[in-house]
């Protein structure tokens, strides 16, 4: 990073009078003179003035200041940083993809079709779901779409009184937050001490007022619900459904299916699991699966195929037939067709083998950091995990060194920070999820770091707890940040 321009806003850089560029006067640079006056502005724009090498270093050393998991790792739990290889990239910048307009009639799209159609079939089968959706953009729009189907399938058999949906506490702060948004009423379930949710305590809460029990397994603790089928057989006894909130389903390939375990609906997040670059609110694709029975309650549009003779026709079902049960749109388009094309890329290059590796080697890789710390950081839960865990913070509290610290500390060392203060169910909590994708050197030097600055809080404390010493920002005022932000240079 260039320390001069580091920090300043482009504005900071400009010079009155200060062109970029330089146009002989011949002729060609008398734009204005052709425009109406009645569409001409009044006053000059505050536009920065700069030459064009003050524009470009600018801009490229601001990139530079990003993190990412192309710069270095990632261990941001429940978030599944890995890495996405670069073919996924390519696959999904083909001109024959990128050039494609959305109103083009479906016989000349037979190939992008199919594409989405192949994906609809593979995450069917890689969920154990009779059919999916890849309309919802997000994880959060994905667990929407799939109450409203859980809400449409109870009131398509006059069943209007099932307006509340069971959430563990451990639960994603998207959980309770689409139930609201789809208008149900979240009722609280608490966790046992290893992390699983108490099965006495949801018995009772099981009527019928209730649309369905919402969960995430293994679960935001990266421990894996033993008890699903028996709570699976519970809900339905109660006449309600399963949701499978399957954002983090790498633990999961190529060793369970949800539908397996008796779950109903569910959502995928293709931009943690199926390798789409993301962070900062996007791109991303949250498709939603259900079991037979449900598939009429899908948004559409979904392709489907048709056989015409010994050749397959690939078409919307929207231009086909009336769906009359479906929910209708809740995406214009097909969704964010680029992030499948990358999870499809992604699935096709990895093969069923090669994916059903990435789930034991997600669980291997945070077993052995949780292994290789736990005598300096505090295991609140200790089981074997699946892809991630969460570490209390110091095991030796008298250092005063806290989690945020910890995670300021690990910025010093090139380390995107782990997840801090969630779940809630600890006060330190520091959640770790290394992904798959990370080799056992990458892994063992953060471990050292990790080790590092455990014997640092203990010799000299205040090195942690005055971390960053190595960034150009040290810390900010978090709260200040959201509620009074500056996003802009000028006082408007
Ligand atoms: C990330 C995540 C979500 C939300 O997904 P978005 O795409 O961010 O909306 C939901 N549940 C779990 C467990 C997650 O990790």
């Amino acid at each position: 990073m260039n320390r001069k321009y580091y920090g300043k806003v482009i504005f900071e850089l400009s010079k009155a009078g200060r062109t970029g560029y330089y146009l002989s006067p011949n002729g060609c640079n008398n734009a204005l003179a052709t425009l109406p006056t009645g569409l001409l502005r009044k006053d000059i724009p505050r536009l920065p003035e700069a030459d064009e090498p003050t524009v470009v270093r600018h801009y490229t050393n601001m990139s530079a200041n990003n993190f990412g998991v192309d710069s270095g790792f990632y261990p941001l739990g429940s978030c599944t940083m890995k890495y996405n290889p670069k073919i996924n990239e390519e696959m999904a910048s083909l001109p024959e993809f990128t050039g494609l307009h959305p109103h083009q009639p479906a016989d000349t799209v037979q190939g992008a079709l199919k594409a989405y159609h192949d994906l609809q079939r593979m995450l069917s089968e890689i969920g154990g779901m009779a059919e999916f959706t890849l309309n919802p953009y997000a994880g959060a729009h994905g667990e929407l779409t799939g109450l409203m189907v859980i809400r449409a399938y109870h009131m398509s058999r006059g069943d209007n009184a099932r307006t509340k949906v069971i959430i563990p506490d451990s639960a994603h702060g998207t959980n309770p937050a689409s139930a609201a948004v789809a208008g149900l009423k979240v009722v609280e379930v608490k966790s046992l001490p290893d992390g699983t949710v108490d099965v006495e305590a949801l018995r009772p809460l099981l009527d019928e007022t209730v649309a369905a029990v919402m969960m995430t397994n293994p679960n935001t603790v990266g421990i894996f619900e033993h008890s699903i089928p028996e709570i699976a057989g519970m809900v339905h006894d109660a006449g309600a459904l399963m949701y499978y909130d399957g954002a983090n389903l790498n633990p999961m390939l190529g060793m369970a299916r949800p539908g397996d375990m008796g779950f109903d609906v569910m959502h995928i997040n293709l931009h943690k699991t199926f390798s789409t670059p993301h962070g900062g609110g996007g791109p991303g694709a949250g498709p939603v699966g259900v079991r037979a029975g449900l598939e009429k309650f899908l948004p559409g549009p979904r392709v489907v195929k048709h056989n015409l003779g010994d050749e397959d026709y690939f078409a919307l079902d929207y231009d086909v037939e009336n769906p009359s049960d479906s929910l209708g749109r809740i995406s214009s388009w097909l969704g964010n067709f680029a992030v499948e094309l990358r999870a499809l890329a992604y699935i096709l290059s990895l093969g069923k083998d090669g994916l059903a590796m990435a789930g034991p080697l997600a669980t291997l890789n945070a077993n052995y950091i949780k292994e290789s710390l736990r005598d300096l950081y505090k295991l609140p839960i200790d089981r074997v995990c699946k892809h991630e865990f969460v570490f209390d913070g110091l095991a030796d509290k008298s250092t005063g060194v806290t989690t945020l610290d910890i995670a300021k500390r690990l910025l010093d060392h090139g380390y995107h920070a782990p997840t801090i203060y969630f779940p809630l169910l600890f006060h330190e909590s520091l959640m770790i999820e290394p992904t798959e994708t990370e080799s056992r050197e990458t892994l063992d030097e953060f471990i050292a770091v990790m080790r590092e600055i455990a014997r640092e809080a203990a010799e000299t404390p205040e090195t942690v707890k005055t971390a960053p010493h190595d960034c150009p920002v040290g810390r900010p005022d978090d709260t200040a940040a959201a509620l009074n932000p500056v996003v802009s240079f000028y006082e408007l």
